[in-house]
């Protein structure tokens, strides 16, 4: 299922890992954040913070204090999230 072509078939695939999505049918390719700024024609920002909200996850990146690896465990929740979104749009 793609978005961006009339597709009912499984031409999508997508890498939770590689945080990467690429569509066999049309050729459509990037990574997760951006193919919900694609679809969803937001900014990164908001296109991160939507995933966030839709797992449920908590994120802020103002936050002074050293929590990158924290963050970045986030962030790969956030990614298994728009991998999930991939599957069920
Ligand atoms: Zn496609």
């Amino acid at each position: 299922m793609c978005p961006f072509h009339n597709d009912k078939g499984p031409s999508l695939s997508v890498s939770p890992d590689k945080q990467l999505f690429h569509c066999f049918g049309c050729g459509a390719a990037g990574n997760t954040i951006g193919f919900i700024m694609k679809i969803r024609k937001c900014e990164f920002k908001d296109a991160l913070f939507y995933l966030a909200e839709r797992a449920g996850i908590d994120i802020n990146f103002d936050d002074t204090t050293d929590k990158n690896k924290e963050q970045k465990e986030r962030l790969y929740k956030i990614n298994i999230e728009a991998a999930r979104f991939f599957i069920i749009t």
